[in-house]
């Protein structure tokens, strides 16, 4: 039996790399189906495999895991967020921020087009920027010298995923990263238009010492898979401040004695933020009520 992590998954069949580097092939034992359980790329897995012949006998426990995309025991989920062209989105990077947070995956906000700023422009970016520093977020500016040094630093010897709306900027990153990521998707889309039996996968991609997931999209900040009293959770700032709210349970919106209210109103935290917070408690009232799915 071999230990390794899966970095690929096509048709049934898992590559795994082993710590020496090797990778192997195999296949999942047919009992995943029944357990519901099925391997994802990025899980560490006890193995059999002999001439790309085996199966995964075990997977081991997972740190976390995204849904779209399929992937396990991720360590940093780069958010590339435009500066500029399309304008700043706080939404979306909250809602970024809070997708990341509920699945316990470390974000690092990379904020891209920062050269397409004028002066008052790149100030404002800054203290936006600096208020996410000071809840606790990594970020880099795409216009620092040592912007893309910063980032292969943080990369190095971690899982990583990037994500990132239409326009950002996200591919260009990639590629500089590295010219094969982006490829295997359209190898992938090739071959499904040739008819051939392929599904839309994850491959982790070897770039200097980082593993960085080719995702062919990312969709898993587009609804919230969790309750509403559940949501300030996922705020790290209304986290340290809600215990000072005169009543336990407090959701933060019309309750007297509200710390968080109290917080918006004398600016130590953003109206932006506290936006955020009331627009996805909105947005999960609204959701239809859906089954979990168990990966
Ligand atoms: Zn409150």
């Amino acid at each position: 039996m071999k230990t390794g992590r899966i970095i690929r998954s096509l048709s049934g069949y898992y590559d795994i790399q082993l710590p020496s580097g090797d990778i192997q092939r195999t296949r999942a034992r047919g009992e995943f189906r029944k357990s519901k359980q099925k391997p994802l790329v990025g899980d560490f897995v006890d193995f059999e495999s002999e001439n790309d012949e085996g199966f995964i006998w075990a997977i081991h426990q997972r740190e976390n895991f995204l849904v779209r995309p399929p992937i396990a025991n991720i360590d940093i989920a780069v958010i590339v967020t435009a500066a500029k062209e399309p304008d700043f989105a706080p939404n979306l990077l909250d809602r970024q921020l809070v997708a990341l947070e509920a699945a316990n995956v470390r974000p690092l906000i990379y904020f891209s087009k920062m050269d397409l700023l004028e002066k008052t422009e790149h100030e404002k970016i800054n203290h936006v920027a600096n208020y996410y520093q000071s809840i606790g977020y990594d970020v880099i500016f795409s216009d620092s010298k040592s912007a893309f040094e910063a980032l292969k630093m943080m990369l190095k010897d971690h899982v990583s995923v990037f994500m990132g709306q239409t326009g950002a900027g996200k591919s260009t990153l990639l590629n500089h990263l590295s010219p094969q990521l982006g490829l295997e998707t359209g190898e992938v889309s090739k071959a499904l238009s040739r008819g051939k039996h392929t599904t839309r996968q994850v491959t982790l991609i070897d770039v200097d010492e980082a593993l960085i997931a080719d995702t062919p999209g990312f969709s898993s900040y587009e609804v919230f898979d969790f309750s509403v009293e559940e949501l300030d959770d996922y705020f790290p700032e209304f986290v340290e401040k809600r215990q000072e709210c005169r009543f336990r349970g407090c959701l933060h919106l019309n309750e007297p004695g509200c710390a968080i209210k109290e917080s918006v109103a004398v600016g130590t935290i953003t109206q932006s933020r506290y936006n955020s917070y009331k627009a996805f408690y909105e947005l999960i009232k609204a959701q239809k009520p859906k089954y979990k799915t168990d990966n």
